[in-house]
C-alpha cells in the first residue's frame, strides 16, 4: 500500500467472504464511502471465515481475483489479501489491529452485513474491536432494523454511533442466490460486473 494512502484520515474495510462479490456489495461499499465521507475502501475477502470451518468456500485467491476485478473500475476501492496471507482463522479484530498499524491515526469504519453485524458477540476481542473502530451493518430492504438494535442492546453495552446502519436495496442480490443459480444454469447477468461473470465462467465456479 502506497505512502499517500497512508495518511488516510477515513477509511472503510469492507468485510466479507465475497463469494462471489456483486452488485449489492459495490453499492453498499460506495454508499457508505459517500455518506462517511471515507477517503477510501479496503475490501478484504476473508480468508478463513471462523464461523463456517465446515463449509464449502471458493478458493480464497479466486475470490481475491473476482474482488479485484470488481473493484477496478473505482478509484477509491481497493483489495487487500490480508486475511488470506494470514494463516489461521480470519479474525475481524487481527485485520483491523493490521490495518490501524498501516494508516495510524485513521477512523476506520468496519462494514458488513447486518446478518453477520449481528453476531459480533462470538467475535473474538469484541469490545477491543469496538473500541478501535465503527460497524456500518448494511441491511437488505424490509430488514427489521428495530430487531438489530433491541438483539444488540440487551447482549452488550455499546455507545450507538460505534454501530451504524445503512439500508442498501440492491443487497437484494445475494451470493448464495448466485451461486445457485450457476448451478442451476440460469443467467447471472446484470447481478455482478461482467468481468467477474466472465472469471465465474472461465474457471468453471460454482458448477
Ligand atoms: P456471512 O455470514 O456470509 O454473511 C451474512 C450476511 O451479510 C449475508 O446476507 C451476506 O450476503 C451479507 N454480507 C456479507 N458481507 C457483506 C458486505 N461486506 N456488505 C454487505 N453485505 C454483506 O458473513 P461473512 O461474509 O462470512 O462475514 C462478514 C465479515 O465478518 C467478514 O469480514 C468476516 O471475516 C467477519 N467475521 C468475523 C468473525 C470473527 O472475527 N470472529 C466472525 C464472523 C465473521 P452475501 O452472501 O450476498 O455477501
Amino acid at each position: 500500500m502506497s505512502k499517500k494512502v497512508n495518511r488516510l484520515s477515513r477509511l472503510g474495510i469492507m468485510g466479507g467472504t465475497f463469494d462471489p462479490v456483486h452488485f449489492g456489495h459495490l453499492v453498499a461499499a460506495e454508499g457508505a464511502r459517500d455518506v462517511l465521507g471515507l477517503e477510501q475502501v479496503i475490501f478484504i475477502p476473508a480468508g478463513r471465515p471462523p464461523h463456517k470451518p465446515d463449509c464449502e468456500i471458493t478458493d480464497p485467491w479466486d475470490r481475491y481475483m473476482m474482488t479485484s476485478l470488481a473493484v477496478a473500475s473505482n478509484e477509491f476501492f481497493q483489495v487487500s489479501s490480508l486475511e488470506i496471507d494470514r494463516s489461521g482463522p480470519s479474525y475481524t479484530i487481527d485485520t483491523v489491529q493490521a490495518i490501524k498499524g498501516l494508516y495510524p491515526g485513521a477512523q476506520i469504519y468496519f462494514i458488513t452485513g447486518a446478518d453477520a453485524v449481528l453476531e459480533i458477540l462470538t467475535w473474538k476481542n469484541v469490545e477491543r474491536l469496538l473500541s478501535l473502530c465503527c460497524f456500518v451493518a448494511a441491511t437488505r430492504p424490509g430488514y427489521q432494523l428495530d430487531e438489530l438494535w433491541e438483539k444488540l442492546g440487551v447482549l452488550i453495552q455499546f455507545p450507538k454511533q460505534d454501530i451504524l446502519s445503512m439500508e442498501v436495496p440492491a443487497l437484494q442480490i445475494s451470493s448464495t442466490d448466485i451461486r445457485r443459480r450457476v448451478r442451476e444454469g440460469r443467467t447471472i447477468k446484470y447481478l455482478l460486473p461482467e468481468p467477474v461473470e466472465e472469471y465465474i465462467v472461465k474457471h468453471k465456479l460454482y458448477r
